[in-house]
């Protein structure tokens, strides 16, 4: 298969390039098109060119006849004045021109039979002239000829008809020069116009073309890869903005709704790894994190705080008794019931097993003393509902230890309030001892 992608090369492209090659193939023809355009201009331009020499060329040599004719009047006219031999001469070398130019004149291929008629009828004319100039030229007598004059008069008479003859072609090749002239500038201005206004209308498509395409391709791509880049930074919070229904927004909202679904997985994962699985408290990993922020908190601040562990008293009979879903039935229900006797700004996790763990900030002694009574008299007083038929009453055994009176560690923290909570158990459970009144 001959497909562009197996072109060698062209699989580096970028998209960007690969447009740009695109749009470049779809405008060549149209250069060209212009191009050709353009040369077919200047071939017409010269075809007129050539038209109009030509009615110039016509013009020119029958001016020159007329001028000529009108000049070979003097000799014949000098001579009957003066008599002087001189103008025999002078006769007979603008004779020789008269006939020149008329072999000139003769010689052109009229287009309109009108010119080639008068001319033809001009040479007869001039003829006659020549005659009559000879004759007054050979005159002896010359000055005051009676003949002579009558001659000259009949000569001048000629002459203006010859002058009329030539001045009507002269004028019709200037009425034909005026006219191809105005169709040239016409045809020149209208030709002018379409190549501009085609060069404009290409260039202008070129333009909107490219820029529709930036708009609509590039722009759009660039964000689904600055968005996939975003992604593989492991910025999930980043979402494409999708404003149409192409495929590449259809891309883009795919890429989105993987964004969140990767969110989402992200924050359940997140959630596993601190929450207890059975009593939906955080964990002890996730306690010692949070004790040790408090830490160092209260350290900067120079504030105490509670570490209190709590302990199910003869939990294992209920497991015994009752069997283990019963037991995890107390475990919920204990914690449910810590939680609620609680402040929001309290931590409270599963430390393992039947324990928990309680971090009360800015707490000392006395508070802490006060919330642990206060909670053995909570579950002491109320049974656990297991099943209306199983109601066991719960107790438990608290030990508490205070930052930085009894320890400034996050272990030995933890340590002496797990102390504090064997010596309540020793002293008969269901009661809550302070580390510092081991001693
Ligand atoms: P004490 O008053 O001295 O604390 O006695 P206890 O029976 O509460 O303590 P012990 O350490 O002897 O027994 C704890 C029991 O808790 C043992 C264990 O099987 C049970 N246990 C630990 N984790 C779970 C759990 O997730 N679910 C259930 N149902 N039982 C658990
Ligand atoms: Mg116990
Ligand atoms: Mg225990």
């Amino acid at each position: 298969m001959n497909q562009p992608h197996s072109i060698p090369g062209f699989k580096k492209l970028s998209i960007r390039k690969r447009l740009g090659l695109g749009v470049a193939i779809l405008v060549m023809p149209l250069l060209v098109v212009t191009f050709s355009g353009y040369l077919l201009f200047h071939y017409a331009l010269e075809m007129m060119d050539h038209m109009y020499e030509e009615v110039y060329e016509e013009f020119v040599p029958i001016t020159t006849l007329r001028e000529r004719i009108l000049h070979s009047l003097m000799p014949a006219n000098d001579y009957l004045v003066h008599g002087d031999l001189i103008e025999r001469k002078h006769y007979h070398k603008l004779r020789q021109e008269v006939a020149d130019a008329f072999s000139i004149a003769l010689a052109i291929q009229f287009t309109n039979p009108q010119k080639s008629a008068r001319i033809l009828s001009s040479h007869d004319l001039w003829k006659q002239v020549d005659q009559l100039s000879t004759d007054i030229l050979a005159l002896e007598d010359p000055q005051g000829n009676v003949t002579g004059a009558q001659k000259m008069e009949q000569l001048d008479w000629l002459v203006d008809q010859i002058h009329e003859q030539l001045g009507y072609v002269a004028s019709i090749s200037i009425t034909e020069l005026r006219t191809r002239h105005q169709l040239l500038h016409d045809i020149r201005l209208k030709i002018s116009a379409v190549i501009v206004v085609f060069v404009l209308l290409v260039s202008a498509a070129v333009l909107v073309g490219s820029l529709l395409i930036r708009r609509w391709v590039i722009m759009p791509l660039t964000e689904l890869e600055t968005g996939a880049q975003q992604l593989a930074d492991g910025d999930l919070d980043y979402r494409i903005e999708v404003n149409s229904e192409d495929e590449i927004s259809r891309v883009a909202h795919t890429f989105n709704e993987m964004a969140s679904a990767l969110k989402h997985d992200r924050e359940i994962l997140h959630s596993l790894t601190i929450h207890d699985n059975l009593t939906g408290l955080l964990n002890r990993r996730e306690f010692e994190r949070l004790l040790n922020i408090e830490l160092l908190r209260s350290l900067r601040h120079e504030f105490e705080f509670a570490v209190i562990m709590v302990d199910i008293d003869h939990f294992k009979k209920i497991n015994d008794s009752f069997g283990h879903p019963a037991g995890d039935t107390v475990l919920k229900a204990v914690a449910i019931r810590i939680s609620e006797s609680l402040r929001p700004s309290d931590v409270l996790a599963r430390y393992g097993g039947e324990e928990f763990i309680i971090l009360l900030p800015q707490t000392g002694s006395h508070g802490a003393t006060t919330y642990g009574q206060r909670l053995c008299t909570l579950l002491s007083s109320t049974p656990v509902d297991i099943t209306a038929a199983i109601q066991p009453v719960v107790t438990v055994s608290v030990g508490i230890a205070i930052y930085p009176a009894d320890h400034d560690n996050l272990a030995n923290l933890i340590n002496a309030a797990d102390k504090a909570l064997y010596a309540a158990k020793a002293a008969g459970r269901n009661r809550c001892y302070l580390y510092k009144d081991l001693a």
